[in-house]
């Protein structure tokens, strides 16, 4: 695909980049390889927007992957920052900050009774998985095709065939011993689940999920999904792991628990609750915490874990998460969602516009989509059309079809006006593409 637009400041760094990091960037998504084109390196972000290299200004939906809700350099949070950085910057002892940002998650999310913090979704939930895998000694672990849990070994065996089977290795690097006891089924099947409890009785340690799924695009729940696979585990001994990386602190006050109210045996969160710096955290029933070292004999550490600026950002953050803060994300998504939607319908492109909560994507199908398999079935050749059309308007989606859109509180009418007269000439794009 040819692109009518430039990028040379861009396109210089990328160069650059590449001679010196593998594929130019330090996060795979990032080098624009679904969408083809040059990667915007950016180098400042204001509230809803984002600027590059080449001093072209953005309207940003992707929000850093999710965690600036509040948008770019909010006031508070950056004032919070400076004044915990002219302190310090890490003392590898306690302070109080982890201590405020442990209290507002136990705080804000019911289910979690203690917390511990960490660097990175990834940490989180390789944590939590050897954590449930010490309190119940048991070895196997049960995730969905299509979900994402960062890019722990054991969860990055990805693709079942269909029925419940043993996950293989996805990636070279992994090991046939790492991934072995990784148990992949399709999203949004208790069949499967049970199956798999009743073919390795006694053996599962836990069953992991995102607790609304937004990395195979955004499929949710079906209705029962979650009390479904909480009900197994009571019942079979293992426990219910919710990856609340992406939705919490994101789909309300108290993340997607907030919505279902399906009370996790562990959670973990990241992303809005660092707001803009590596803090994660996993956390829940006190029972299964006190085995973590030093209480207990599961061990987890981290350098820089509870690191006071990350701890300092993610608090101002959390704390300017009221009520109104939620209803003005969920308004603007939802407002968003129409104007998609009408876009397309008007160009002609079938397409489902799928939410959870505020979180939302396109998927270029009007058939159902329930789990991974059907989101691959999308046309996702017209959402490259229309990505490039929609950057060429000065409007910044994720550079897949497989990705959730990200809206904040800053997210004001002249942002989502300047999307709007992006939309209809990026749908057009979109119907007249082909494979
Ligand atoms: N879990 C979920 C649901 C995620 O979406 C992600 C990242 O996108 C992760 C875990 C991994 O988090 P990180 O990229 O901070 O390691």
């Amino acid at each position: 695909m040819a692109y009518s637009y430039e990028a040379p400041v861009s396109q210089t760094l990328f160069d650059r980049a590449s001679l010196v990091t593998p594929g130019g960037v330090n996060s795979p998504v990032r080098a624009f390889r679904a969408v083809g084109g040059t990667p915007r390196f950016m180098v400042s972000g204001t509230g809803p927007y984002l600027t590059d290299a080449d001093g072209r200004e953005y309207v940003d939906l992707v929000c850093s992957w999710g965690p600036m809700i509040l948008g770019h350099a909010h006031p508070a949070v950056i004032s919070a920052v400076q004044d915990a950085v002219a302190r310090g910057t890490s003392f590898g002892t306690p302070g109080e900050g982890e201590v405020a940002l442990a209290e507002e998650i136990v705080a804000r999310v019911e289910p979690v009774e203690q917390v511990r913090l960490v660097s990175s979704g990834t940490e989180a939930t390789m944590s939590a998985i050897r954590l449930a895998r010490g309190f119940t000694g048991r070895a196997k672990v049960v995730k969905f095709a299509g979900c994402y849990h960062g890019h722990v070994d054991a969860l990055l065996a990805a693709a079942g065939s269909g029925v419940a089977t043993f996950g293989l290795p996805d990636t070279p690097g992994v090991t046939g011993a790492q991934a072995g006891d990784t148990i992949v089924l399709p999203y949004n099947d208790l069949e499967a689940v049970r199956a798999a409890f009743a073919a390795q009785p006694g053996e599962i340690a836990c069953v992991i999920t995102e607790a609304s799924p937004g990395n195979m695009g955004v499929v949710p729940p079906l209705d029962g999904f979650n009390a479904g696979l909480k009900e197994i585990c009571a019942a079979e001994g293992a426990l219910y792991i919710s990856d609340e990386v992406m939705t919490g602190f994101r789909t309300s006050k108290a993340g997607w628990y907030g919505i279902d109210g399906v009370r996790p045996d562990l959670m973990t969160f990241g992303k809005v609750m660092g707001g803009g710096f590596p803090a994660a955290a996993f956390g829940g029933r006190a029972d299964v915490m006190a085995h973590l070292a030093p209480a207990g004999p599961v061990y987890q550490a981290g350098t820089l874990s509870g690191n006071p600026v990350a701890t300092a950002a993610g608090l101002a953050q959390l704390r300017l998460l009221d009520d109104a803060a939620y209803a003005k994300v969920d308004a603007v998504s939802a407002e968003l969602r129409t104007l998609v939607g009408e876009a397309f319908t008007k160009a002609g492109v079938a397409h489902t516009v799928s939410a959870a909560s505020n979180m939302f994507s396109v998927f270029f199908t009007d058939e159902p989509v329930r789990n991974y398999e059907d989101a691959k079935k999308q046309e996702a050749f017209r959402f490259t059309a229309f990505f490039h059309s929609m950057l060429e308007q000065g409007v910044y989606l994720p550079p897949s079809a497989f990705e959730s859109w990200f809206v904040s509180t800053a997210h004001d009418e002249r942002a989502v006006e300047r999307i709007a007269a992006a939309l209809p000439a990026a749908a057009r794009a979109a119907s007249e593409a082909t494979a």
